[in-house]
């Protein structure tokens, strides 16, 4: 798969052990040795997904127009009640709250609310199995984005090391206030955005935010389905304004679950994502569990290299450049890729060790890859997440002219330049001090 084209993983913590986690991790830190490039692993922690208990016979199925009753008894429920294990649920429900149960796929309206239980009437029925989701798109819950099994998830992964924690339903700023204070630096914290709440929140949360998923999945059940792509759009916009690096998820080629080439529709829609300007597009089943994982990334990775081959993508993109904001290293990256286009240079190299420079560089969109070189290997591979960045970890260097002669050979080591190409070539003095970005040079290579 990476060879293929992909530069991160992601790990479900939904379901599996940490000892089945931590055997993932290692497969994929033995790949990063092999094949020695810096890969990234986005850690998906489950969050308050609500789920109804289990069935006397597994399944029932329920008729629009009839009574169901969601209550705390985990005795096994029929077709006139469920366990909902939730008492914040119940408590915050109200009479009309919209209830949708296994991925939207039936739909309940309470018409009673008390103390234990909520009497509903079924507006779409269907059939309803032992431990389907539940999703209640019009209040706020009162549950943090945090559960227990969260915490613990949590506790055991900082201590692994991954590069992303995907932080899940989120509903307000406070809940990544929160997972930043848990990560403490150790991860950057990924936002889901699959919450209306979260949405009517944008700016708020996505400044909080180290970076951003478009999670579509639980966002077209919270959300109408014709509302998904406009909030795909706002989410990408938002993020490209603020530097925030922004994946695109779900269902991107899903027909490639069973199929070997997706629909004209998928190709378009992961398209779509490039054209709006997505630092990542994501794939879920298809590689998790489908039969072409390496077709589907392969497929992804060309759809990819094709729409930003086009000069159409390239203008749109230059011409939705977010300005720059009013400091040395946003002045820096602007001059980087003004010089870099001018001159053709092959590749902007950027030194960072938090990577924030990186990311301002990213931001302007230049139109030759940026050699994102750093002296952590760490910060390498958070990098993987940023659009058009190539990183490459060095040893820590202390002089401009240390760092001109290291990003000059980088660029040469990597296959970005050759004898006679220029390199444009951004760095702070002191090395090693966050935001002290201040000097651009053009170099040659000789
Ligand atoms: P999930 O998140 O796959 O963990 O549910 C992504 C989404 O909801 O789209
Ligand atoms: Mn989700």
């Amino acid at each position: 798969l990476f060879r293929a084209g992909a530069d991160i993983f992601r790990l479900n913590f939904s379901p599996g052990t940490h000892a089945d986690h931590a055997e993932r991790i290692a497969i994929i830190r033995a790949l990063e040795r092999k094949v020695d490039r810096p890969i990234g692993i986005l850690a998906d922690v489950q969050g308050p997904k609500l789920r109804v208990g289990k069935f006397g016979g597994g399944r029932v199925t329920l008729q629009a127009g009839q009574n169901f009753r969601l209550d705390l008894s985990p005795t096994p429920g029929d077709v006139r009640r469920v366990q909902l294990p939730h008492p914040e649920i119940i408590g915050a429900a109200g009479i009309g709250t919209t209830l949708l149960l296994d991925d939207g796929k039936l739909r309940l309206r309470v018409i009673r609310q008390r103390d234990d239980h909520l009497e509903t009437e079924v507006l779409v029925g269907g059939p309803l199995s032992d431990r389907k989701g539940v999703n209640v798109p019009d209040v706020v819950l009162p549950i943090p984005a945090l559960t227990a099994k969260d915490r613990d998830d949590l506790a055991f992964l900082l201590e692994q090391g991954v590069e992303y924690i995907g932080l899940s339903f989120v509903q307000r700023p406070e809940d990544v206030i929160e997972a930043k204070e848990i990560a403490a630096g150790r991860a950057w914290i990924m936002v889901k955005m699959e919450k209306p709440q979260a949405v009517e929140n944008l700016d708020e949360i996505i400044g909080l935010a180290d970076c951003v998923m478009v999670a579509r999945g639980d966002l077209g059940v919270e959300c109408p389905p014709e509302e998904v792509p406009l909030i795909q759009k706002r989410i990408v916009r938002a993020c490209r304004q603020l530097g925030k690096p922004v994946v695109v998820a779900t269902q991107m080629l899903e027909s490639m679950i069973n199929a070997p080439a997706p629909t004209r529709a998928e190709a378009s829609d992961v398209a779509t994502a490039v054209y709006d300007g997505a630092d990542c597009v994501m794939l879920s089943a298809e590689t998790a569990a489908g039969q072409y994982p390496y077709e589907a990334v392969n497929m992804m990775d060309r759809i990819i290299a094709r729409v930003e081959s086009d000069p159409g993508w390239r203008a749109a993109t230059d011409a939705n450049r977010p300005e720059p904001r009013k400091s040395s290293a946003d002045a820096i990256a602007a001059a980087a890729r003004q010089v870099a286009h001018t001159i053709e240079a092959e590749a902007i190299a950027t030194f960072s060790s938090t990577g924030s420079t990186t990311l301002r560089v990213a931001r302007e969109r230049p139109d030759c890859p940026i050699l994102g070189l750093t002296a952590s290997l760490e910060t390498a591979r958070r990098m993987a997440v940023i659009w058009g960045v190539h990183p490459f970890v060095t040893v820590e260097l202390h002089t401009m002219s240390d760092m001109v002669t290291k990003a000059v050979r980088a660029a040469v080591q990597e296959g970005f330049a050759k004898h006679g190409d220029e390199v444009v070539v951004t760095a702070g003095v002191p090395f090693g001090t966050p935001g002290t970005t201040n000097a651009l040079r053009v170099a040659v290579v000789k």
